[in-house]
């Protein structure tokens, strides 16, 4: 797919992506604008629902709503407050070391730039790049797996990795759409073009689809 080809099918999605459930850590973005608050809620998220990331999320920052706070919780508090969240107790441990990575390293503010982000402990790329675009509107191209397989799936990368399609949208996605790129593909991927059945008759670009139509439909 070519990236004329591509922008006509964002341009679209971009009208419709809303009327889907818009990702957790947006809406918390939306809400809070807090730095803090996102990267915590993009580490929760991490293989768990968005409804049970939301209600995690406020739960834990109703005890603890900056970096210093939650340093001083002990870990067995953080996991109770996000369970039932995905790994919840790796993610507390985690979550007590960012923290004390944020005070200790940078004055309890989270850095701003791409680099520092992810000297962070356990924060990685998609993370990071999140956190970027959310918490400080800056261009990052987030790139999870909905962003990896629908990218794919259109042919406009040819990668395996997520980490590779982040690179290769970076040369060939138009700037203007790096920050929404994530919101539409994952709100698209998680509401029509699942990984498994997806609704291509609702689909709002079935006829610029390139899968759609290999499918003679
Ligand atoms: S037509 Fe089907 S495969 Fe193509 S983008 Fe829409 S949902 Fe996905």
């Amino acid at each position: 797919m070519k990236t004329g080809e591509l922008e006509k099918i964002l341009k679209i999605l971009e009208r419709e992506y809303k009327k889907w459930d818009v990702p957790v850590v947006t809406m918390i973005a939306e809400r809070t604008h807090d730095p803090w608050k996102i990267l915590v809620s993009t580490v929760l998220s991490g293989r768990t629902k968005d409804e049970v990331t939301w209600k995690a999320s406020e739960r834990l920052f109703s005890h603890a709503k900056t970096p210093e706070e939650l340093l001083s919780l002990p870990v067995k508090t953080i996991e109770k407050l996000i369970y039932p969240v995905g790994f919840y107790r790796t993610k507390a441990k985690r979550l007590k070391e960012l923290a004390r990575a944020v005070v200790e390293n940078y004055k309890g503010k989270v850095p701003d730039n791409l680099d520092e982000l992810l000297k962070l402990p356990g924060v990685g790329r998609k993370t990071a790049n999140l956190v970027l675009i959310h918490a400080f509107d800056k261009d990052g191209v987030c790139v999870d797996t909905h962003v990896h397989r629908i990218s794919n799936l259109w042919g406009f990368v040819k990668t395996k990795t997520p980490e590779e399609t982040e690179f290769e949208l970076r040369k060939k996605l138009p700037r203007k759409w790096w920050k929404l790129y994530n919101d539409i593909l994952v709100a698209f991927g998680q509401a029509i073009c699942r990984p498994v059945k997806p609704r291509c008759e609702e689909c709002p670009v079935k006829d610029l689809c390139p899968v759609k139509s290999r499918q003679g439909a």
